[in-house]
């Protein structure tokens, strides 16, 4: 079967992974195991091993002892370097079967997730520059008899925990910051969505990563995800999920007070302003929607609004909603991928009740859409909202807009504001002086102006508030996952103590 053949329809038999500890696969023989159906399609596609706190053990063991052979951590940043190179050549090599198991597994559609697939071999590019450019501080303003150098180095083992709606883009946003100072990993992926992040150990051994580095175990997040946050050996926690989890892993990691890093939920605001190119803005928030099927933590939800354009405002982005191809994951027009499960679906159609309960209207959408055995939901506006509505404060992560309206700057960021969450913002203006102000007083570790959900390896992702602790990403990203050494040395002969 030729490469476009094989990867253009959905595969009549289920994949089977083990999973990968020490450079070696462990296959799911005698153990359970979790089938995983493709949400565009309703077809069984994959099959994970549902791995055991001694699994964990085990992998956690190899990474300590990969990390104490120092075979990656004692290595210099250039040969670390160009393994990572190495590694991002695989991945762009690989782009369509890694594309293809993403969209099978996740729901999103294809051009898509070639995107983010070629994304995150630029992340593995970028970090082979910070593996050779990482470094301390000196001072050399001690004096005659002191000098004082920090030094970075790398924390340890590192317990990675991952969700399922960006599997492969949100590994590549950590994973290469991670190995660029010389960590071992334990990667725990979304049950639902493991393949991709399985099919990496072979990319990372291929390049020459050593055995033991890079470890993976699947499983359920209270089994697995779990023992890492609790687990004694793992120096570090990088979980990435909901608020709601990213609490207990934080109470969990304080077993053994390892490091924690939080990447959690959103409820982002895109405003709008009566000076803004609408078009532009219009269409922005409808991708800002619609991307990931609004299974996104930076999904624009809450659209906030200048009221003397709103009326015009949701007509244009109603017409954009209406326009958005919905179906076919593996169809390359697709823009609108399905939803990850039946539990979530019924999840975000619970909130449009709660919406039209709380007196909100339903503008577009609202429904659910089945096309090719899949279950998608149709872009939904909902208009009316006020932002102590629950539809206005909870993460919805579905392609359900809430429409509110303002008058002045500071009531655009009264309402930006006010909600738990600090992830994102979007600011729609041609007033560059009202697009700083707003930029200044909006609490959200990403801001965009004019634009909305852009970006790539350079600068650092993260939340303010209930949306996460520390930074991913840039140069940041790569500190994140260091400890600090402050080191001070005399020079010359000792001034005594003891007369
Ligand atoms: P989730 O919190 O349900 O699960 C995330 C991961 O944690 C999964 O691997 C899961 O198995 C595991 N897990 C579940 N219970 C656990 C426990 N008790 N201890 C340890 N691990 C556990 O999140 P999800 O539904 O997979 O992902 C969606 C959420 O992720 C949304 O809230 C979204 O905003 C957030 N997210 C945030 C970012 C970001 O960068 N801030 C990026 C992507 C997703």
């Amino acid at each position: 079967m030729d490469h476009a053949t094989a990867f253009a329809a959905v595969p009549e038999t289920v994949r089977e992974f083990g999973f990968f500890i020490d450079g070696t696969w462990r296959d799911t023989a005698g153990r359970d195991t979790l089938l995983r159906s493709s949400p565009g399609y309703g077809r069984d596609v994959s099959r994970v091993t549902l791995c055991t706190r001694a699994d964990l053990d085990e992998a956690v063991a190899a990474a300590r002892a990969a990390f104490k052979r120092r075979v990656w951590s004692g290595i210099g940043g250039a040969e670390r370097a160009a393994v990572l190179l190495r590694v991002a050549r695989a991945i762009r090599a690989r782009v369509e079967e890694l594309a293809f198991w993403e969209t099978l597994e996740t729901g999103k559609p294809i051009s898509q997730s070639r995107a983010e697939i070629n994304d995150a071999a630029g992340h593995f590019e970028y970090c082979a520059g910070q593996a050779q450019s990482l470094s301390g501080e000196t001072f050399n303003n001690h004096g005659d008899d002191m000098f004082g150098v920090v030094t970075r180095e790398p924390v340890g083992v590192v317990g990675l925990i991952n969700p399922w709606n960006f599997p492969f883009i949100v590994l590549a946003e950590r994973l290469p910051y991670i190995l660029a100072s010389g960590n071992s990993v334990v990667v725990k992926p979304s049950e639902m969505t493991s393949a991709t992040t399985l099919m990496c150990a072979d990319i990372l051994k291929e390049s020459g990563l050593p055995d033991g580095v890079y470890n993976v175990v699947t499983g359920t997040g209270p089994e697995v995800g779990q023992a890492i946050a609790e687990h004694r050996d793992i120096d570090m926690v990088s979980f990435t999920g909901s608020t709601r989890t990213g609490e207990a892993v934080l109470k969990a990691s304080a077993a053994n007070f390892k490091k924690a890093s939080l990447e959690l939920g959103g409820k982002n605001p895109q405003i709008v302003f009566a000076d803004a190119d609408l078009e532009d803005a219009a269409d922005g928030v409808a991708f800002g929607l619609c991307f990931n099927a609004g299974q996104c933590c930076v999904s624009g939800s809450r659209l906030v609004v200048e009221e003397s354009v709103a009326e015009r405002f949701k007509a244009l982005v109603v017409e954009k909603l209406s326009k958005v191809k919905l179906g076919d994951c593996l169809d390359p027009e697709t823009q609108l991928g399905a939803i990850v499960s039946e539990q979530h679906c019924d999840k975000i159609l619970g909130y449009v009740d709660l919406g039209r309960q709380e007196g909100a209207d339903v503008v577009c959408g609202g429904e659910r859409v089945s096309v090719s055995g899949g279950r998608f939901v149709a872009p939904t506006l909902l208009a009316g909202v006020r932002n102590d509505m629950r539809v206005a404060r909870e993460e919805i992560f579905g392609p359900v807009l809430c429409l509110m309206t303002f008058r002045t700057v500071e009531e655009a960021l009264e309402i930006a504001n006010d909600s738990p969450y600090g992830l994102a913002a979007s600011i729609w203006t041609k007033d560059i002086d009202k697009a700083l102000r707003v930029m200044r007083g909006v609490q959200a570790g990403r801001t965009w102006v004019n634009t909305t959900i852009a970006g790539g390896p350079g600068q650092p992702l993260g939340g303010f508030k209930q949306s996460g602790i520390g930074r991913e990403g840039g140069r940041m990203g790569v500190e994140e996952y260091t400890e600090v050494k402050s080191v001070h040395i005399a020079i010359g002969k000792r001034t005594p103590w003891v007369k």
